[in-house]
């Protein structure tokens, strides 16, 4: 055991795992980031760490993860201890390690005027080191409730709630519309950004748990919701928020115009050899990607691996300032510009542009340009916009293949067909505060009540359903909560 230094970040500069050089990597599809790290390294890196009386990293993350506790165990090279005390708080820490986008580190302590503790990349070392080591194994209950619970999706929320649920000792069986387990995990987000392997692994952990899987069961078209209800206590409905938001101006319906997921997914089941129905790919052609967010960067990635002519990646805000303004002091989340790891390989990228047109100009039905103008936009008090000032019309980009990834609109109800769920203003599923919906027994974690978000968010929501759920069967529960649940269930069902 080394010797405690409560100065480390004065000794040792942020040091990261990183990413593989730019240019090279745009041209496979193995993971952006470096292959190897050093575990000695990692442990200086742990080093920095404080140990802060109010450990405002952990304020930072969703799940409330023990940054502080683990960042000193691995200092001290207590690797396994630390992987225990990662999944006291996490289910799959392997895919935060990898795919969050770390709201912990500007939160962190040192972020206020130094660098941050390389909080991710010890996450992900402590989870990789793991399984390299064979210290994840199944952890079935050591007892049956008798109870059975549904859940519906297979996202990172399904699979959370599933796994809590069956270590309280209720028999759950998971249901998904798609072909494989794993929700965006798998179709969504691409295979060089999150290999595909990782879940794979987690999700034969969760059988040997005695989770039952059943793919390609659309609920609500194939057995109905009401169906379910019948032969299960409980359902969760964790199906995400897939509804692609659209633009609605002349020339949508033209050939080469699609949504940003459609096209992402078409490329996951490339890469996994599973077939792919007449979706275009970027070979050749001129890409403009709609959207400035993180969708729209795993497309400009993307389009890079097809080899895109030119990518060109659109947003309708204007460029955000590269030092925090005034009103976005520390810890909060910096609103300021960062180039994404996608325009570092390659691409362009335009601001404060609005779509107003798809123009065909050959009359072959496909898009050959589109019609921009130059906006600004007047704000409410939250931000949101609210009224367009245009600044210059008539600005014509070449397209041969536009994606739009401007954002999503909430669950797809529509195959559910069931009037009696209800919806936010916000287009989610309404939930009361034991997470439960507008249909008694019928819950609702992740996405479809958040809306579009990230993974560690859809975890936390996936243990907290999890949690009401036991205790909606049970009257108690021994399960943790990872948010700040609003009502606890109380007293707990003793550990
Ligand atoms: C392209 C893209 C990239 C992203 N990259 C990141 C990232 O890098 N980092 C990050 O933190 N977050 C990222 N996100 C967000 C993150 O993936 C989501 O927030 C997270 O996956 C939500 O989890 P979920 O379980 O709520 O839903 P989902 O992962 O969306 O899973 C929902 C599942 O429910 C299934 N389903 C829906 N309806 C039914 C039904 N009626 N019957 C049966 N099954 C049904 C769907 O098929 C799907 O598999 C990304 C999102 C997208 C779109
Ligand atoms: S899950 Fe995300 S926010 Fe939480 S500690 Fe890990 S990287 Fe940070």
């Amino acid at each position: 055991m080394s010797e405690n230094h409560p100065d480390g970040f004065l000794r040792h500069p942020r040091r990261t795992i990183g990413y593989r050089d730019a240019r090279s990597r745009a041209r496979d599809y193995r993971q952006i980031y470096a292959l190897e790290w050093d575990q000695n390294e990692l442990s200086t890196q742990g080093q920095r760490c404080m140990d802060c009386g109010v450990p405002t990293c952990m304020g930072g993350c969703p799940i409330g993860n023990l940054i502080p506790e683990w960042n000193d165990l691995v200092y001290r090279g207590l690797w396994e201890e630390a992987l225990a005390r990662l999944h006291a708080t996490n289910n799959f820490p392997e895919f935060t390690g990898y795919t969050c986008p770390a709201p912990c580190e500007p939160a962190c302590t040192l972020a206020s005027n130094d660098d941050a503790v390389t909080i991710k990349d010890i996450e992900r070392a402590i989870v990789d080191r793991g399984w390299e080591e064979g210290w994840i194994v199944p952890r079935p209950p050591n007892e049956r409730t008798g109870k059975r619970v549904a859940v519906v999706g297979s996202g990172p929320a399904g699979l959370a709630a599933a796994q809590q649920l069956n270590r309280a000792g209720h028999r759950v069986t998971v249901f998904e519309r798609n072909d494989v387990i794993g929700g965006l995990m798998v179709y969504g987000i691409p295979d060089f950004k999150f290999a595909k392997h990782m879940v794979e692994r987690r999700v034969q952990q969760l059988r040997d748990e005695g989770i039952d899987f059943r793919t390609g069961v659309n609920i609500g078209v194939d057995v109905p919701l009401a169906q379910l209800q019948a032969g299960f206590d409980a359902v969760c409905l964790a199906i995400g928020a897939l509804r692609s938001r659209d633009v609605a101006v002349p020339g949508r319906d033209l050939d080469g115009i699609l949504f940003g997921m459609e096209y992402l997914t078409a490329e996951n089941r490339r890469q996994a050899g599973r077939p792919v129905d007449g979706v275009d790919d970027a070979r050749g052609r001129r890409v403009v990607v709609l959207g400035g967010g993180d969708t729209g960067a795993d497309c400009v990635a993307t389009a890079h691996r097809q080899g895109a002519r030119k990518v060109l990646q659109v947003s309708i805000n204007p460029r955000p300032p590269e030092e925090r303004p005034a009103h976005n002091p520390w810890p909060q989340q910096p609103q300021t510009y960062r180039r994404t790891y996608a325009l570092e390989e390659g691409g362009e990228e335009a601001f404060s542009l609005n779509v107003a047109a798809f123009v065909d100009t050959d009359g072959d039905g496909r898009v050959d340009r589109i019609e921009c103008e130059r906006v600004d936009w007047n704000r409410d008090r939250h931000g949101r916009r609210t009224e367009k000032i245009l600044r210059e019309s008539g600005i014509g980009i070449p397209a041969d293949l536009v994606l739009i990834a401007i954002g999503f609109e909430g669950p797809e109800l529509a195959p559910l067909h069931d009037a009696r769920l209800t919806i936010t203003q916000r287009n989610v599923l309404e939930t009361d505060e034991r997470k439960m919906s507008s249909i008694p027994g019928v819950f609702v974690a992740g996405d479809a009540s958040r809306g579009q978000s990230i993974v560690v968010w859809a975890i936390g929501e996936g243990r907290d359903v999890a949690r009401q759920i036991d205790a909606w069967l049970m009257g108690t529960s021994r399960l943790p909560a990872s948010l700040q649940t609003p009502n606890p269930p109380s007293p707990q069902r003793g550990l």
